[in-house]
């Protein structure tokens, strides 16, 4: 009897345990997803091959002034462009950049944009904290729909199509350009919308995503949205145009000088 109760201690202890250690770490990858199709790789394969790592050029320069032409969607002063849902925009602005604030949720423009293209600055976290998909995670994503993820991909093992420009759940990135924690680095997108005539998709969804100056993604489709763990499809027809969203993944996240050109097709 005694034995019994000092097992059953163990266990609740291993049960306790496991949980603990499941909640600080994050999975690096998944073998019991769906297969991506037209790939011979699941979504999140912990099998799929990381992306080269490429150390970006220091020539490329940062923080330019926007194009003449260019919306200016954040200057460094105010999110007088963003908005979460119906309230405004909670994130933290200080020192030319936004943050990611507690507890603050995701922000999106008040505008809508069709074809475009679209210039980001960001910096992930000095200070590591977390691993996988629990460092340094946001994203850009498009509509709310199509994300290019925006993760700390230094030294920071987790699925290839989960890494810091990765269309998120579907394809990995070229390879893996990322700066140090803390630096501020790039994203360049050059995205067209998907298209349906008469209820029929004509045209799916397609990026161009350059990192630090290094192409990442060159017209490559989405299946679908972005989605964790499920592979998205065009089952649902949406608007040729949608705002541009920034995620709150939980971590301190850092914004700068973000504009945007419109490429002349299915704004709002
Ligand atoms: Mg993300």
């Amino acid at each position: 009897m005694k034995l019994m109760k000092h097992s059953i201690l163990n266990v609740m202890i291993a049960v306790a345990g496991l949980s603990v250690a499941q909640a600080a770490d994050s999975p690096v990858g998944y073998t019991d997803t769906p297969e991506i199709p037209g790939q011979k790789w699941r979504v999140h394969d912990a099998n799929r091959p990381a992306p080269k790592v490429v150390t970006p050029g220091t020539t490329f320069s940062h923080s330019a002034p926007a194009p003449s032409d260019a919306v200016i969607l954040f200057d460094g002063h105010d999110l007088s462009k963003w908005k979460t849902g119906n309230k405004p925009a909670g994130w933290k602005v200080e020192n030319g950049y936004m943050e990611v604030a507690p507890e603050s949720g995701s922000i999106q423009t008040k505008d809508h944009f069709g074809d475009f293209q679209l210039h980001v600055e960001f910096a992930t976290p000095h200070v590591v904290e977390g691993n996988s998909q629990g460092r340094g995670n946001s994203g850009v994503i498009i509509y709310g729909m199509y994300e290019v993820q925006v993760l700390d991909s230094f030294n920071n093992p987790t699925y290839a199509d989960g890494q810091a420009g990765a269309m998120y759940g579907q394809l990995p990135p070229l390879v893996n350009a990322s700066k140090v924690p803390g630096a501020w680095q790039s994203y360049d997108i050059i995205f067209e919308t998907a298209r349906w005539e008469d209820g029929k998709l004509v045209k799916k969804a397609n990026v161009t995503v350059i990192h630090n100056g290094v192409l990442l993604h060159h017209k490559k489709e989405y299946s679908g949205p972005s989605l964790h763990r499920q592979v998205g499809t065009y089952n649902k027809q949406h608007p040729p145009h949608g705002a541009i969203h920034l995620q709150d993944h939980g971590n301190p996240m850092r914004f700068r000088n973000i504009w945007i050109r419109s490429l002349g097709k299915y704004d709002e």
